[in-house]
C-alpha cells in the first residue's frame, strides 16, 4: 500500500457543435484542406473585429444548466496572451473572472458508489490552430481550420482521488454533452480534449502537494494509464528525497513515461486584460428560460422512462443510454414496432455485441431503426428462427436490405410445414435409438439432444415451438 493520496482536477476542453466559427462565419466543421476555412479574424489579421457568435453563448449555457451551474447574469471576455504558432494573433479571447458559468455539479457512479464531483467554472473561449510537425523535413506546418472554433473549458475541483473516478466522470461529462447536442464528443478528432492536474500527499494530510500539469492526452485507456505512470513517479520522486516541480508533463503512451514539457503558468503569465472587441453580455431571466427550456431530454431522464414507461430492465436501458447514437437508434426502431422490450432485447444482446466485436459501427449504419424493428418482429412472431435473424442481421451489417427481401433471398423463412418437420424429425429418431431408450426411461436431458439435432437439420424452416411439440408427441409414443 502506498504511502500517498493522490488527489486530481481536471480540465477538459470541448469544442461545440456550431456550424460556423464563435467570432467569424467560417465553417467549424471538422477536418477540410488546411487553411481552407480561414478569413482575416480567424487567422488574426491586425485590424478585424471579431462578432460574437449567439449560438455558441446558447450553447455554453445549456453546458451550465447540464452541470448543474450558476449561469452569470452578467459575462465578459478578455484577452490572454501568450506566443504561439498555432494562434497567429498572439491572444485568446477567452473569460478569466466572469465566466458564463460557475459553481456546478455532476453525480458519477464508480463501482457501485455515487459520488459528487464540483464543477468550479465553465467559461467560452476560441479553439487554436494546429500544427504538423514534419520530422524528416525538419518544418513545422500550421493549419488555422480550427482556430476560432468554438471551445468550453470546463475546470473541475480537485474532487478526484483515482483514475476510475477520472474516468466514470468523463464518460458522464461526454454523454451530458451529446444528449444536450452540443457537442460530438470525438476524442480521437480532438472535439472533447482533456488535461489532469495531478499532486500526492502523504495519507491523513490536508494539504495538496505540489501538482503537474498532464497534456496530450488522446483516449480514456491514455488518460488513466498516464495517471497510473503520473502518480507512481511523483512518489518515486518524494521518496528519493527530491521535490515535484510544478511543470506541464507530456504521456508518451508508447513508453509508458511522462516527460516535463514546459514549466506550468499561472493566471498571471497571461496578462489577462478585457477584450475590447467583444461587448459583456446581460442575460434577462426569459432568455436564460428560454434556453433551459430548449434542452433535450438527459441521459438520466431517458433511463428513468425507459424503465418506468416502456419496462425495461435499468441494467439494459443503462446499456442502451450509454451510447447515444445506440439511444437514438432504439427509439427509432420502437416507433415502427411497439415491442421495447423484444428490441430492447436484441439490441443489448445482438447488436451491443456486433459494436463491442468492432463488426457495427454506429457512425456508417447501412440498415435503419425501422429494418431492425422489422427484424425483431419477425423474430417475435415466430417467422424466423434465432439463427437465421442472426444471419438477416449479419446481411444488414454487410450489405443492407429489408429484413423480408434477405429471408426470401436467403431462403431463411420458418415454413410451416408438418410434413417436413415429420420427415426430419421421425428420421433423428430412428437413427438414434440409444438416447430414444434414454428419455424414455426417465432421463429428460436427452431431450436438449434431440433440439440440437433438430434445429440443425432443419435450418430454421420450423419454430422451437413447433419441433418442440412434435418431438414431445413422437418421443411419447
Ligand atoms: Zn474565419
Amino acid at each position: 500500500m502506498s504511502a500517498f493520496y493522490p488527489t486530481m482536477g481536471l480540465e477538459i476542453h470541448a469544442e461545440l457543435l456550431t456550424k460556423s466559427k464563435v467570432f467569424c462565419t467560417c465553417s467549424a466543421e471538422f477536418g477540410g484542406t488546411p487553411n481552407s476555412r480561414c478569413c482575416p479574424v480567424c487567422s488574426g489579421m491586425p485590424g478585424t473585429l471579431p462578432v460574437l457568435n449567439q449560438k455558441a453563448v446558447e450553447y455554453i449555457i445549456k453546458a451550465g444548466y447540464v452541470m448543474n451551474c450558476d449561469i452569470s447574469r452578467f459575462t465578459k471576455w478578455d484577452r490572454k496572451n501568450y506566443f504561439y504558432p498555432d494562434l497567429p494573433k498572439a491572444y485568446q479571447i477567452s473569460q478569466m473572472p466572469r465566466p458564463v458559468c460557475l459553481a456546478g455539479t455532476v453525480k458519477i457512479n464508480v463501482k457501485g458508489e455515487e459520488k459528487v464531483i464540483r464543477i468550479n467554472r465553465i467559461h467560452l473561449e476560441e479553439d487554436a490552430g494546429k500544427l504538423v510537425h514534419d520530422e524528416v523535413n525538419r518544418i513545422s506546418l500550421a493549419d488555422y481550420n480550427r482556430c476560432g472554433i468554438p471551445l468550453i473549458e470546463i475546470v473541475t475541483e480537485p474532487d478526484f482521488h483515482s483514475s476510475d473516478e477520472v474516468i466514470a466522470f468523463l464518460e458522464k461529462i461526454k454523454l451530458l454533452l451529446q444528449y444536450a447536442g452540443i457537442c460530438d464528443c470525438k476524442m480521437e478528432q480532438g472535439s472533447i480534449r482533456c488535461d489532469v492536474n495531478i499532486s500526492i500527499a502523504p495519507k491523513g494530510s490536508d494539504e495538496l502537494g505540489t501538482r503537474t500539469e498532464l497534456k496530450n492526452l488522446n483516449s480514456l485507456k491514455a488518460i488513466a494509464r498516464a495517471i497510473e505512470v503520473e502518480i507512481e513517479r511523483q512518489e518515486e520522486v518524494i521518496e528519493s528525497g527530491e521535490r515535484v516541480i510544478q511543470e506541464t508533463r507530456r504521456f508518451n503512451d508508447a513508453l509508458g513515461e511522462t516527460t516535463a514539457m514546459r514549466s506550468k503558468e499561472d493566471a498571471h503569465d497571461y496578462r489577462y486584460f478585457p477584450d475590447p472587441d467583444i461587448p459583456p453580455i446581460i442575460f434577462t431571466e426569459e432568455e436564460l428560460e428560454a434556453i433551459k427550456n430548449s434542452i433535450p431530454e438527459l441521459p438520466e431522464q431517458r433511463v428513468e422512462r425507459y424503465v418506468n414507461s416502456l419496462g425495461l430492465k435499468k441494467a439494459d436501458a443503462d446499456i442502451i443510454v450509454g451510447d447515444k447514437r445506440v439511444c437514438d437508434f432504439f427509439d427509432e426502431a420502437t416507433k415502427s414496432y411497439d415491442n421495447p422490450k423484444a428490441i430492447a432485447n436484441y439490441i443489448v444482446g445482438e447488436l451491443t455485441r456486433r459494436i463491442n466485436l468492432g463488426e457495427v459501427d454506429m457512425d456508417a449504419l447501412k440498415f435503419t431503426g425501422a429494418d431492425f424493428a422489422r427484424l425483431v418482429e419477425l423474430l417475435q412472431t415466430d417467422k424466423v428462427s434465432q439463427s437465421n435473424a442472426k444471419i438477416i442481421l449479419g446481411e444488414l451489417v454487410e450489405n443492407g436490405g429489408s429484413p423480408d427481401k434477405i429471408a426470401d433471398e436467403q431462403d431463411l423463412w420458418i415454413k410451416e410445414d408438418n410434413d417436413l418437420l415429420a420427415k426430419v424429425v421421425d428420421e433423428i429418431i430412428a437413427n438414434n435409438p440409444k438416447p430414444v431408450e434414454q428419455y424414455k426411461s426417465g432421463d429428460q436431458k436427452v431431450f436438449g439432444f434431440f433440439m440440437g439435432q433438430a434445429n440443425k437439420a432443419l435450418k430454421g424452416a420450423a419454430s422451437p415451438k413447433a419441433i418442440q411439440d412434435y418431438l414431445r408427441k413422437k418421443l411419447s409414443e
